[in-house]
C-alpha cells in the first residue's frame, strides 16, 4: 500500500481554510506601507532631493553621487525604523524570476573596533558589484573577466520585504552590456517615449512625455503542499512528466464558474493584503478555466513599475500560499490535457496630457492621432512577428502555445469589426475624400465615427494573440512564469522604430509641400494595406489557419532554438540598433543564454522522467504483476488446467502487458540518456538545444506515453504518485 500518496490524501482532505488576519484599516490608508514611495520620500527626504529625485523620474535627468547620499540616509532611517536590518540589491537575470543578495548595514566606526555602527552610504545605494559570475551572461563576461555590476533604478522604488531593504536594479557589465532584462526595457521605454511625443506633437504640441503601460493578467495553478511534495516531477520542473488524464476535468466549465473554493478564498484575501502594503493595486481574482486554475489582475501601472510588482507580486504569491498549505505552480502547463497558465500583457500608450494613444478619441483631429497608433502598431508587429513570437517562446511555454487552446502561437491581431471597418474604409478612400479642411481650418475628417467604449465584450475575441480591447492592446502568449519584460522590450522597442520611420515618412511629404493632414494620411493608408496580412478576426481559416498565416508570410517557425535566431536576423539587429536598446553584441549574447536555458530544462526533465521511471514506475509495476503471478499460479493450483486457463486469461494478459510496456519504458530511457549524452557533446549552445529538441525531447512524450498506460491498470492501492484527479480536485 502506498502510505505516502494516501497519508497526503487523508490530510489534505482534512485541511480547512487558515484564518486570515483582516487589517483594521482600509486599503487606502496601508497602501503602499512598504514602499519608499513618493508619500514616503516626502517625509524622510529634503525638498531639494525630493525634487532631484522626481526630476530623475519624469525627465530622466541623471543623479550625482551627492542626491544618492542623502536619498540613502532617508532611505535607511525609513528602513530601519520598519525593522529592516539588511539591504539588497535586486536584479534581473536572464534567466527569469529575480536575483538578490544580502548585506547588512552594520559597519565599523573607522577600522576594525568593538563598535559598529549602521550604515548605509550612497555609493551601496547607488551600485553594486554582486558575486555574479555564476549569473548567465552568454560569454560577455566570462567568469575570469571584470564583473558585472547592479545599478539602482530610481524610477522604481525600493521597498522593505522581511527584514531587508530592497532596491531595485539593472544589471550592467562593466564594459556597459546589459545583463538582464531591466535595462533594456528601461532603454525600450525611454525609446518609445521619444518616438511617440514626436508623432504627438503633430496633433498636440503640448505633449511633452509619453508613457508605456503594463497591466498584466496572472494566471497560476495551487497544489495541496502535501500532494506536491510526493511529486518529485512537480518539485523539480515544475510540471508533471506523468499522469493520466482524470476522468473529469475541464470539460464542463465548472470550474471557471463556480465559487472559488474556501482554502483558496483565505489565501486570495491574505495575498491582496500583501500586496495592498508593497503598493500592488490588485483588482480582479477569480478562477480560471481548468480545475484548481486561478487569475489575479492589478490596475495597470506604468511598464518598469508594473513589471516590478509583478515580478515581486510573484514570489508574495509563492510565500504566500506555503502559510495556507498549498504550492504554487506558475509553469505554463503544469499538467497534460487541460489549459496552461499565460499572463496576458495589457499594453498601451497614454500622454502626459491624460491623452490614450490607443483610446479612439471624440474629435476627428483625435481620431486621426488614435488610427495614427494603432496603424503604427500593426505595421510594427506585422514586420516583426517573428520577433514578438520569439519574445515569448520558452520550453515550457512551448507546451501551451500553439497546443489545442489560446492563443495559437502565430502571432496575428484582432480589431474587432468596428475598427477593422474604419481602416477598411480608410483604405479605399483618397485623401481628398477623407481630408477636407474648412475655412478656419478646421479639419474634417470624413472617418466613420468611432465610439469611445468599445470594450463590448460580444465583439471581444478571446483567443487572438494580440488583441484590441478599446483602448489597449492585450498580448496574450506571455507565459506565466516569465518576465514580462521579454515581450515588452521587443513590442515597445517595436512600436518606437515604427513610430521613428512614420515620423521620418510623414517629414519628406511635408518637406514636399503636401499638408500635414494629408501626408499622415497617405502614409497611414499605406501602412494598414501594408500591414493587412497580420489582420485576422479569427474568421474562415480555424482549421487551415497555419497554411492561411504562411500564405500571408506571417512568421510560422515552431522550433524554438531556431525561432530565437530571430534576434539576429538584420531586421532585427538594424531595428534594435535604430532605437538604442540592444547592440548586435548583446543580442547574440542573449541568444546563447536562451539556448543553454532550454537545453538545461529538457536535460532536467529527462533525468527527472528517467529517475521516475525507474525508482517509481517499474518497481510498483512489477510488483502488481508479481501479484498478478501469484494469482494465476493459484488459480491452475485448484483448477484443472482447461479451466484455470480460461479463468486466469484476463490476468495472463494483464501480465504480458505489463512486461511488453516495461521493456519499452526501459529501451526509452536507455535510448534517452544516449541522445543526452550525444547533445551534450555539442560545441555551441545553439546546436546542443536544437540535439536536445529533437533527439531528447521526443522521448518525454513516448516515455509519459507507456506510463500512463499502466496507471490505468495497476492497482490503485500500490501506486506510489498522487493522480491528477487528486492533485486537481483537491483543494
Ligand atoms: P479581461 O479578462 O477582460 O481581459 P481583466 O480585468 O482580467 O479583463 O484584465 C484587464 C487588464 O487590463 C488589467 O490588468 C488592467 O490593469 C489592464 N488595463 C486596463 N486598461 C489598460 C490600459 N489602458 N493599458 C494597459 N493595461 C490596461
Ligand atoms: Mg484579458
Amino acid at each position: 500500500m502506498s502510505s505516502l500518496r494516501f497519508k497526503a490524501v487523508e490530510e489534505a482532505h482534512k485541511k480547512k481554510a487558515i484564518p486570515v488576519e483582516v487589517p483594521t484599516k482600509r486599503p487606502s490608508e496601508y497602501f503602499g506601507c512598504m514602499v519608499f514611495n513618493r508619500q514616503t520620500m516626502a517625509e524622510y527626504l529634503s525638498k531639494e532631493v525630493l525634487s532631484a529625485v522626481q526630476d530623475a523620474v519624469d525627465n530622466e535627468v541623471a543623479l550625482d553621487r551627492k542626491v544618492a547620499d542623502d536619498v540613502a540616509a532617508g532611505m535607511k532611517r525609513w528602513a530601519i525604523e520598519k525593522g529592516a536590518t539588511h539591504y539588497t540589491h535586486w536584479f534581473q537575470p536572464l534567466t527569469d524570476g529575480t536575483a538578490e543578495k544580502h548585506d547588512s548595514f552594520i559597519d565599523y566606526v573607522g577600522g576594525p573596533s568593538e563598535t559598529i555602527i549602521e550604515t548605509f552610504p550612497g555609493k551601496l545605494l547607488a551600485q553594486q558589484e554582486p558575486d555574479a559570475s555564476s549569473f548567465p551572461s552568454g560569454g560577455i563576461r566570462s567568469t575570469f573577466e571584470a564583473r558585472g555590476y547592479t545599478a539602482w533604478d530610481p524610477s522604481s522604488p525600493a521597498f522593505i520585504y522581511d527584514d531587508t531593504l530592497v532596491i531595485p536594479t539593472i544589471f550592467i557589465s562593466y564594459t556597459g552590456e546589459s545583463l538582464d532584462l531591466k535595462a533594456p526595457l528601461l532603454k525600450a521605454l525611454h525609446a518609445v517615449n521619444a518616438a511617440a511625443t514626436e508623432v504627438c506633437q503633430y496633433f498636440d504640441p503640448k505633449v511633452k512625455r509619453v508613457t508605456s503601460y503594463l497591466g498584466w493578467e496572472q494566471e497560476y495553478f495551487l497544489v495541496d503542499e502535501g500532494l506536491y511534495a510526493t511529486r518529485p516531477d512537480l518539485a523539480l520542473t515544475g510540471r508533471t512528466l506523468i499522469g493520466h488524464e482524470s476522468a473529469k476535468n475541464q470539460q464542463l466549465e465548472d470550474h471557471y464558474f463556480g465559487a472559488v473554493p474556501t482554502r483558496v478564498v483565505a489565501y486570495m484575501k491574505d495575498l491582496e493584503f500583501v500586496a495592498y502594503k508593497y503598493g500592488i493595486p490588485l483588482k480582479t481574482r477569480h478562477n480560471e478555466v481548468a480545475p484548481n486554475q486561478f487569475e489575479l489582475a492589478p490596475l495597470h501601472g506604468e511598464a518598469n513599475l508594473s513589471n516590478d510588482q509583478n515580478l515581486l507580486i510573484m514570489s508574495l504569491m509563492k510565500k504566500v500560499a506555503r502559510r495556507h498549505g498549498f504550492r504554487l505552480l506558475l509553469h505554463e502547463k503544469p499538467y497534460a490535457g487541460i489549459n496552461g497558465s499565460g499572463k496576458h500583457n495589457n499594453w498601451s500608450l497614454g500622454t502626459d496630457t491624460g491623452v490614450g494613444l490607443l483610446t479612439p478619441g471624440k474629435t476627428p483631429a483625435e481620431n486621426l492621432q488614435f488610427i495614427t497608433f494603432l496603424a503604427n502598431t500593426l505595421m510594427a508587429v506585422y514586420k516583426h512577428n517573428g520577433l514578438l513570437r520569439a519574445s515569448i517562446m520558452t520550453a515550457n511555454n512551448a507546451h501551451r502555445l500553439g497546443a489545442n487552446e489560446a492563443p495559437p502561437s502565430i502571432i496575428s491581431a484582432f480589431l474587432g469589426s468596428h475598427i477593422s471597418d474604419v481602416l477598411d474604409k480608410i483604405e479605399a478612400s483618397t485623401s481628398e475624400e477623407a481630408i477636407v479642411m474648412h475655412d478656419k481650418k478646421i479639419l474634417k475628417l470624413d472617418i466613420p465615427h468611432i465610439p469611445e467604449v468599445l470594450l463590448d465584450n460580444t465583439d471581444r475575441n478571446r483567443t487572438s494573440p494580440f488583441a484590441f480591447t478599446g483602448n489597449r492592446f492585450e498580448l496574450r502568449g506571455v507565459g506565466a512564469s516569465a518576465n514580462c519584460a521579454s515581450a515588452l522590450i521587443v513590442l515597445n522597442s517595436i512600436v518606437a522604430a515604427q513610430l521613428k520611420e512614420f515620423k521620418q515618412e510623414v517629414d519628406e511629404k511635408i518637406a514636399q509641400g503636401i499638408s500635414k493632414e494629408k501626408a499622415i494620411f497617405e502614409v497611414i493608408k499605406s501602412y494598414i494595406k501594408i500591414s493587412k496580412p497580420i489582420r485576422f478576426d479569427g474568421n474562415g481559416y480555424s482549421e487551415n489557419w497555419k497554411d492561411e498565416a504562411l500564405k500571408r508570410g506571417l512568421d510560422c517557425e515552431a522550433n524554438i532554438p531556431e525561432i530565437y535566431k530571430r534576434y539576429t536576423s538584420p531586421e532585427s539587429i538594424e531595428m534594435f540598433k535604430s532605437v538604442g536598446v540592444l547592440s548586435e553584441k548583446e543580442l547574440h549574447a542573449r541568444n546563447e543564454v536562451k539556448w543553454d536555458i532550454y537545453a538545461k530544462k529538457i536535460q532536467i526533465e529527462a533525468r527527472v522522467l528517467g529517475d521516475l521511471c525507474m525508482n517509481h514506475i517499474i518497481p510498483v509495476v512489477t510488483k502488481y504483476q508479481s501479484q498478478l503471478l501469484d494469482n494465476v499460479v493459484k488459480i491452475y493450483q485448484v483448477y484443472p488446467a482447461k479451466q484455470a486457463e480460461k479463468i486466469s486469461a484476463m490476468n495472463k494478459a494483464l501480465i504480458e502487458e505489463i512486461s511488453e510496456r516495461i521493456s519499452t519504458i526501459k529501451d526509452q530511457v536507455d535510448g534517452m540518456i544516449k541522445a543526452r549524452k550525444a547533445a551534450n557533446k555539442f560545441e555551441t549552445e545553439y546546436e546542443k538545444a536544437k540535439a536536445y529538441q529533437n533527439t531528447v525531447f521526443p522521448y518525454l512524450d513516448a516515455i509519459r506515453y507507456e506510463v500512463d498506460k499502466l496507471e490505468l491498470i495497476v492497482d490503485n492501492e500500490i501506486w506510489t504518485l498522487p493522480k491528477y484527479r487528486e492533485l486537481l480536485f483537491i483543494r
